[in-house]
């Protein structure tokens, strides 16, 4: 589809080029024939009160021979030089079609997967309370503990899906980066998220280590706190029992820090450049069964560090851990 679209392009551009070309060689040749005519023109009357009637005549020939060919040679050299610029020109075309093309394939392919990747997510808990549905229904001897049973496994693959569906609404509006006018307190920001996952981190015996300096930055509270727990929720996710989260708060230049460190699984150094991709989960994440999320934590994170002005920077190696700092403008 995109070759067909960049053929088209380049014959547009390509059209323009030798339209332009044609145009300005016509106007040469025409301002050329002119000049070469009117200078014959004033030799040959020079040349008329000079010279015997016989050797007039010659010379008129001789300077009718010449001036033909003197618009031959114009003509020949403004032929080879549109010829060039047809080939160069065509050359050139296509390479610019399909650099302007390039961005809209780009992100057309980043659409289509997205929309892949969000059906197959969705399917798989759909097929999952099929198949409970569908034999439970057939069973002739259900009793009631067992529909309880089945409506409790629905409603987990329910709320499954309305977490999915929350996290692509928040992915999928186009809001740009913002100007923020209120001052959002960052040591209040990591007290709420801590507050979040302080039951699953007790129940893994994870301790949450804080040091909050007051730094302010300008922002949405709200989803400030959901960015911080989008990473704390990450740590706490891929750390072993009993081990160790550390927060952060500090003020550096003109910029504001949260750094979240955790003494977990890590991150293998291929994987490190794709983790902020929608969908994108290693296969560390994968194979030790950490269900729950759909890859697309990091992506919503990222977002709502950039409508704040600011990114986020992640180290890590394998079975080391991860520190993960937000970057955003200090008020
Ligand atoms: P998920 O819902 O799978 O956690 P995220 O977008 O939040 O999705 O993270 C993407 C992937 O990055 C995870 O699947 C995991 O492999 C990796 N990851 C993120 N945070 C950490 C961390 N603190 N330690 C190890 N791996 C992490």
């Amino acid at each position: 589809m995109f070759r067909s679209a960049a053929l088209k392009l380049t014959f547009w551009y390509l059209a323009i080029i030798v339209a332009l070309s044609i145009g300005f060689s016509l106007a040469l040749y025409s301002l050329s024939s002119d000049d070469l005519t009117r200078n014959a023109r004033r030799q040959v009357s020079f040349f008329k009160a000079n010279l015997t009637p016989d050797d007039f005549t010659t010379y008129v020939r001789l300077r009718e021979k010449q001036l033909h060919e003197d618009l031959g040679h114009i003509r020949d050299n403004l032929l080879i030089f549109n010829l060039i610029v047809l080939l160069t020109g065509g050359a050139a075309s296509y390479g610019l079609a399909r650099r302007t093309l390039r961005p809209i394939e780009e992100s057309l392919e980043a659409q289509t997967r997205f929309a892949g990747d969000a059906s197959h997510e969705l399917r798989t808990p759909l097929a999952a309370m099929q198949t409970e549905i569908e034999v439970a229904l057939r069973n002739p001897s259900l009793t009631k503990a067992l529909a309880i049973k089945l409506l409790q496994s629905n409603l987990e693959e329910v709320a499954k899906l309305k977490a999915l569906s929350d996290g692509l609404l928040r992915l999928s509006t186009t809001e740009s980066k913002q100007v923020f006018d209120q001052e959002v307190p960052l040591k209040k920001v990591v007290e709420k998220a801590a507050e979040r996952w302080d039951k699953i981190a007790s129940t893994k015996k994870i301790t949450i280590k804080t040091e909050l300096s007051d730094v302010r930055t300008y922002g949405d509270e709200q989803s400030l706190v959901d960015l911080v727990s989008i990473l704390l929720d990450n740590a706490i996710k891929y750390s072993p029992k009993n081990s160790e989260v550390s927060i952060r708060v500090y003020r550096k230049d003109k910029n504001a820090y949260v750094s979240i460190s955790d003494k977990g699984i890590g991150i293998k150094a291929e994987d490190l450049p794709r983790i902020f991709e929608r969908f994108y989960r290693t296969d560390s994440s994968r194979s030790k069964k950490h269900t729950g999320g759909y890859g697309l934590g990091l992506a919503i994170a990222k977002k709502i560090a950039d409508l704040h002005g600011g990114s986020i920077e992640v180290k890590s190696a394998r079975e080391r851990g991860a520190t993960f700092t937000i970057q955003l403008p200090a008020a």
